[in-house]
């Protein structure tokens, strides 16, 4: 027995390629988006005494009510907005199982959904398992910028919905207001969704502030936001974020969170609607991983790798053409296997594989670890340039 594949290309993904590699060869791994640290034992604490108080059984199915009151004072704190924690805020068990229901709850068959690449490697997929067609539009190196009137060009009427990620992944880029003001005129009067990826809205840099879609009325009507705990708590493991949408957007998107998981584990969120009490909790996070940024930069000068601006996330994007013409498969690949070392072929980010000699790696990693990295990929440079 056969069954016709619903994502007939895909293979093993790239993560799981270079982590393996860096386990086999023992390198330090700067490749997957994931920190080598604890989250706070504040809120591990907090997790534990919510499993010890009997909070073990099915929460809700939108989630916590006190977790989404929490997120709600956040967002209004931030973002100058309010939400209804009723009927515009859900639980999800992380940013992609958001993503993934979001667009099941908008895309029917044959429906385009314009993608900006390169993208998070789960939007695609997610496309294409619901019956849609995935529209790039392609975004390149140093800047990564958008033309907006060259992506409204790519809007017909089976346009269904944009995906945008703002601080970006893989690229370290941000989109501005001015980017948010364009993208709102060009879906103005028509019924395109729009699915911002905001993850990383703590992880963001050099005072700049977190354009988020939930800033534009006009925007806002039509988008559904998605969070991540994950890279805000430091605790990617535990799979659990949330999803912004006004009402009418809410319900649907419930329909299918509904029956996709139902609920979301109850003792984090017991945990996170205490934790977030605190909003230090989150306003220092850019300091945080700015100091990170800066280390890993400083460690990186005098290298040949050429560094690409890094507005936000906690990835950097290096251009290495000034020491190997390798394809970036086969160099990051020899960094792992020669040097001790991973990261990402940012190639693997763009569905026609466009090499542009660039690599992501990840600083949410302790001062060793990063030291350790760059000096193994100043080794690499040094030797593979000669
Ligand atoms: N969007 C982007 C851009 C990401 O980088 C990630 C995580 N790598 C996610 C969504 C998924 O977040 P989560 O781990 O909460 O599913």
């Amino acid at each position: 027995m056969q069954i016709v594949s619903k994502l007939p290309h895909i293979g093993t993904n790239i993560f799981t390629i270079m982590s393996g590699l860096a386990a086999q060869h023992g390198a330090v791994n700067l490749s997957q988006g994931f920190p080598n640290f604890d989250p706070s034992g504040r809120l591990r604490r907090l997790v534990t005494e919510a499993m010890a108080a009997g909070h073990n059984q099915y929460a809700p199915m939108p989630g916590l009510l006190a977790l989404r009151q929490q997120i709600a004072a956040k967002i209004a704190r931030l973002y100058s907005v309010e939400t209804d924690p009723d009927t515009e805020i859900t639980i999800t068990a992380g940013g992609t199982q958001a993503i993934f229901s979001i667009i099941l709850a908008v895309v029917h068959p044959g429906d385009e959904v314009i993608l900006l690449e390169p993208c998070y490697d789960s939007y695609r997929p997610s496309v294409e398992a619901a019956g849609g067609i995935p529209v790039a539009y392609t975004m390149t190196a140093p800047d990564f910028s958008v033309d907006w009137q060259a992506l409204g060009s790519l809007i017909t009427p089976r346009t269904r919905l944009i995906c945008i990620n703002t601080p970006g992944n893989p690229t370290g880029t941000i989109l501005t207001g001015a980017d948010m003001q364009a993208l709102e005129q060009i879906v103005e009067g028509t019924s395109i969704a729009v699915m911002s990826d905001e993850v990383y809205e703590h992880l963001i840099y050099d005072g700049v502030e977190h354009a988020s879609v939930l800033r534009y009325p006009a925007l806002r009507s039509r988008s559904f936001a998605v969070y991540s705990f994950g890279k805000t708590c430091h605790c990617t493991g535990w799979k659990i974020g949330y999803c912004v949408a006004p009402p009418a957007l809410t319900a649907e998107f419930r329909k299918i969170h509904q029956f996709n998981v139902f609920s979301v584990h109850h003792p984090m969120q017991v945990a996170l609607a205490e934790f977030l009490q605190d909003p230090q909790e989150y306003l220092g996070l850019p300091a945080f991983y700015q100091q990170k940024r800066d280390f890993f930069a400083d460690l990186m000068q005098g290298t040949a790798y050429r560094p690409l601006p890094c507005a936000g996330t906690y990835f950097q994007v290096y251009d290495y053409s000034a020491i190997s013409r390798e394809g970036d498969l086969d160099f990051c690949k020899r960094l792992t296997t020669d040097f001790g070392v991973a990261s990402i072929p940012v190639s693997a980010f763009y569905s026609d594989g466009r090499d542009q000699h660039l690599i992501r790696v990840c600083f949410a990693k302790t001062e060793e670890v990063l030291k350790d990295g760059a000096q193994r990929l100043a080794v690499a440079a040094a030797t593979l340039q000669t």
